[in-house]
């Protein structure tokens, strides 16, 4: 690879740039990744390339998609003889991932930004068929959010919305001293793998998301009350949950019965 001119950009706080520069971290996040022949790899944020160098090595497709221009025009710079490797210098929140592999469904990883970490995991929910799997580092009260059973302090939206269509599994803590600048927070890899079916009834997606981001608003109140104008207690008693329970002791097959019982109950 060519020499890079000069020294990198310095940091910048408003994209969450955080550089990993562990080599254990970054190789036990390849191993995690396990690219196979073939693959279409995607990378979310990859900064200066610290994990970039060693996707490039596997001589796999691969789509970087960096908000940053400068470090965006210095990927492009130092994988300019990787024909396989395509820089796109843009917001991956704007980004459909489909696009990229219109016919073979994407590996998808990366160090992602923490400031949307959350939001951009809902975002690629609803692209999911063109997923075959995802492994990011995430800060670790996200993770713990993935992996998360209901009852647990940690489980909530992002817990039901995430299990019902992926398997999650929270690889391996990583500390701060890993990364450039070090983060305030503690770390963590996390795989996820688009299940070929969601868990429990099936219903619209956009129906689910819309009523556990309601029953959710209000967590410390019971669903009776959170649903309030959204959906009957007799709904909820139908739907064989108890009204006066808490939302965060549902479980995503529970939410499903009820969105599938609300959508029965204004149809008729
Ligand atoms: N992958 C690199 C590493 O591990 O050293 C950098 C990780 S750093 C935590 C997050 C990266 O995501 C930065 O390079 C940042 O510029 C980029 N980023 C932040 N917001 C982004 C967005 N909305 N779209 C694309 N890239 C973004």
């Amino acid at each position: 690879m060519p020499p890079e001119p000069g020294p990198p950009p310095r940091p910048r706080k408003r994209f969450g740039q955080h550089f990993l520069h562990d080599p254990g971290v970054i190789s036990r996040i390849v191993e995690s990744i396990g690219t196979q022949p073939g693959e279409v790899l995607c990378e979310i944020g990859p900064g200066r390339g610290a994990l970039t160098d060693r996707l490039v090595e596997t001589g796999n497709v691969l789509h970087l998609l960096e908000i940053d221009r400068d470090l965006a025009a210095l990927l492009q710079k130092r994988y300019t003889d990787q024909t396989q490797v395509t820089v796109h210098e843009r917001d991956v929140l704007d980004a459909n991932l489909c696009s990229f592999s219109p016919n073979q469904p994407l590996v998808v990883v990366g160090n992602l930004p923490y400031n949307i970490a959350s939001v951009l995991l809902i975002r690629f929910l609803s692209q999911r068929l063109s997923i075959n799997r995802m492994v990011f580092m995430l800060q670790k009260e996200v993770a713990q959010r993935l992996v998360a059973e209901p009852g647990a302090s940690a489980f909530g939206r992002l817990s039901v919305m995430v299990n019902r269509v992926c398997e999650t599994r929270l690889l391996f803590d990583v500390g701060p001293g890993a990364f450039s600048p070090p983060p305030k927070v503690r770390s963590a890899v996390v795989s996820l793998k688009p299940r070929a079916e969601p868990l429990g009834r099936s219903v619209p997606d956009a129906a689910f998301e819309a009523l556990v981001r309601q029953a959710f608003s209000q967590r410390r109140k019971t669903l009776r009350n959170a649903l309030k104008g959204v959906c009957q207690a007799e709904t909820i008693a139908q739907a064989g949950i108890d009204p006066d329970t808490r939302p965060q002791t549902l479980t995503v097959q529970d939410f499903a019965r009820l969105v599938s019982q609300k959508l029965a109950d204004s149809d008729g």
